[in-house]
């Protein structure tokens, strides 16, 4: 016996319990997926009606038999009677084979259709949802739910159909048999309506929960098995920890299982039983009926002994069917789930697709909050109870705290305001940028500056759209952003941040990612103007060396250049830049200095500035303060000011200062 509460607290799981058992629109929509494969559904349908009705003759052999073959002595029926009942397994064994083979092409199937929809979606997703969601919990969708699923597709539907079949055929052949005792066999019927309803709603619950343990589970598999994660463990020595944290979830995980079995238990426990009043009230009246008088024959009463499991095995069956089919809905809603999480920055239907740009950037009046706005909280806190841990639910109110742990979704009001109501912000919401104006010409390097926290790195996520201003408008050679087609700004725009991701494949693999039809002499030139090449030349295995998981296995500067050359090789018109810092040793951080230089000639960039030799190249340096433009204008124009970059300078660029490493970002 499970500890705790001992087996009644197993029944009773309430928490999800007011949810609607199964809607009709869950249901239809995961029909919908059945669509393509409508051919294949309909030949493994005809199947099973075959082995399904083939299924139902041995015990009209079987009576043939006894009240025929043997009693006149008929050898030749004797025979062909035997042989029919060798046929009919051989013949329903290979038709079972290719029903199976139809039902797993197509349970395979949806089930490829299923996740690849929700791969798609994932990667539609902004940003700030992979900022706020567990990687782990999402994989956990991917891979289990979607398993979920496909028990329903591939298992559950096959018997629901063929003991539907068999059912019906039985209670025909019963009813033709001897319609007295059928009566009898049928009157127990509504029993068997009444474990599901005693414990189908309990048993979704429990699975349900059941999955988002497991979701939990593989978040924290997640987080503390890759490279950093498991680095930060060891470095703070909490092994030990971690292994008791984990256990404790995979404590939830196992109660939650052992709760489900025996819950499943119980459900056939009662089915069984029932299933037993039911022939025992047939042999009870069937014997009465004897006993009277009634002339059956023997074969007939051994044959409908038969029909008798053929009519309460299904139906056992189908009640079971019916639970296995709430249950895996339940998957199929948790996949459905995250395919309805609004699509935060969408392309626009008929965006504009420009071939160049010259590089023009402007910003506009723009304000934005890592906040979200009402709509979405609301919807978030809605149906998302834990796919994305939104953790500021409902209300949308008050404003979560601006901590990484804390305001979870923060999302700017979806509908993007065409023209922007020039409004002030309230004083006490928390915009990360307040009523940003400014310009780029083609050509020109703008620098951004400014103490930790200011909004730099916030202004360089702008650009690329990885979100959209909360008011105000970003444009590139005069077109809003939110009016350019996606690939646009991909195409036209590259990112060199300080935290540089490498897929765990080759060089070169990683440099094809930004121009995946880069000749081998244009990688090489990339390279090359990435300070990398004589590097890479220099490993055992050159361009195909393996860079391992996240990029580990080279040093953080060379990593960074490998990154650079990937830009390089995609050739954006807009560059932005997050500049190295201190975290490297000088000499290369001299050669990532003389590699970035090399790519901003001739681009517009935008640099969040750490370096004096930048600054002083900036055609214009932008110095932001808590969000907002404090100054704007040249190195000279600036100092002469006296006012905060003067300060900046001081402290922070002037030669024979530490360099801006205070500032650096993890
Ligand atoms: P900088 O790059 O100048 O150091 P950032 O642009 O990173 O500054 O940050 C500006 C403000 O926005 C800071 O107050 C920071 O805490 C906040 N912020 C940054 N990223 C997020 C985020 N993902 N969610 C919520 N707040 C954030």
């Amino acid at each position: 016996m499970p500890n705790g509460g001992g087996w009644r607290s197993f029944l009773r799981y309430d928490e999800e319990q007011d949810r609607p058992e199964i809607s009709r629109a869950l249901v239809r929509r995961a029909l919908a997926y059945g669509r393509p494969y409508l051919g294949r559904i309909a030949a493994m349908l005809l199947l099973i009606l075959v082995v399904t009705l083939l299924g139902l003759a041995p015990p009209l052999l079987v009576r043939d038999l006894i009240d025929r073959a043997l009693p006149e002595r008929d050898f030749h029926r004797l025979t062909l009677l035997a042989l029919g009942m060798l046929a009919v397994p051989l013949v329903n064994g290979l038709l079972g084979v290719a029903q199976r083979y139809l039902g797993a092409s197509v349970g395979e199937g949806i089930i490829c259709d299923l996740r690849t929809g929700l791969f798609d979606h994932l990667h539609r997703m902004s940003l700030r949802f992979f900022t706020h969601t567990k990687t782990g919990e999402l994989l956990s969708r991917l891979n289990n739910d979607v398993i979920g699923a496909q028990r329903a597709v591939s298992g559950t539907i096959v018997d629901v159909f063929t003991n539907s079949i068999t059912l019906v055929s039985a209670l025909v052949i019963m009813l033709r048999l001897e319609w007295r005792l059928t009566l009898l066999a049928i009157a127990v019927l509504p029993l068997f309506l009444i474990p599901a309803r005693l414990l189908g709603r309990r048993l979704r619950a429990v699975v349900r929960q059941q999955m988002t343990l497991n979701a939990e589970m593989n978040a924290m598999m997640d987080e503390t098995l890759n490279v950093s994660g498991a680095l930060l463990v060891k470095l703070f020595g909490r092994a030990a920890l971690e292994v008791a944290r984990f256990r404790g979830r995979a404590d939830r995980v196992r109660r939650a299982g052992v709760r489900q079995a025996f819950m499943m238990r119980w459900f056939f426990l009662t089915v069984s039983l029932i299933s037993a009043v039911g022939t025992v009230v047939v042999f009870w009246g069937g014997g009465l009926l004897v006993l009277r008088g009634a002339g059956f024959t023997i074969g007939t009463i051994v044959a409908f002994t038969a029909y008798l499991g053929m009519l309460y095995g299904p139906l056992s069956a189908l009640t079971n069917a019916r639970m296995d089919l709430a249950t895996s809905l339940v998957s199929f809603e948790r996949v459905f789930e995250v395919m309805d999480l609004p699509v935060e920055i969408e392309e626009r239907a008929g965006a504009l697709t420009l071939k160049s740009v010259r590089g023009h950037v402007r910003f506009s009046g723009v304000s934005f909050s890592y906040r979200p706005g009402k709509n979405e909280t609301e919807a978030a806190a809605e149906g998302l109870s834990d796919v994305v841990r939104f953790g500021h639910r409902g209300g949308g109110m008050a404003p979560p705290p601006l901590s990484q742990e804390g305001g979870k979704l923060q999302t700017p009001d979806p509908q993007f305001p065409e023209e922007t109501p020039a409004h002030e912000p309230p004083a006490a919401e928390p915009w990360a940028l307040r009523d940003l104006s400014f310009e780029i010409k083609p050509g020109q390097l703008a620098a951004l500056v400014g103490p930790s926290g200011a909004g730099k790195t916030t202004v360089t996520y702008l650009l690329p759209r990885l979100y959209d201003p909360t008011s105000g408008v970003i444009s590139i050679d005069g077109h809003d952003l939110r009016g350019l087609a996606m690939s646009t700004l991909s195409a036209h725009i590259g990112m060199v941040t300080q935290e540089t991701f490498l897929f765990n494949d080759t060089i070169r693999a990683n440099l094809l990612y930004a121009r995946p039809d880069a000749t081998p002499a244009a990688i090489e030139a990339a390279c090359t103007a990435a300070n990398i090449h004589a590097f890479i030349a220099g490993l055992p295995e050159g361009y195909d060396t393996v860079v391992g998981n996240r990029g580990y296995r080279l040093s953080g500067g060379e990593k960074q250049r490998v990154a650079i050359a990937r830009v390089i090789l995609k050739d954006p018109r807009i560059l932005v830049l997050d500049e190295a810092t201190s975290s490297l040793d000088s000499q290369s951080e001299a050669l990532i200095q003389e590699a970035l230089e090399r790519i901003m000639k001739g681009r517009t960039s935008l640099v969040i500035a750490h370096r004096l030799s930048t600054i002083l190249a900036a055609d214009v340096i932008l110095v932001l303060e808590a969000g907002r433009l404090v100054e704007q204008g040249t190195h000279v124009e600036l100092l002469a000011k006296g006012g905060l970059y003067a300060a900046l300078y001081e402290t922070q660029f002037r030669p024979g200062r530490a360099a801006a490493g205070s500032d650096r970002r993890p």
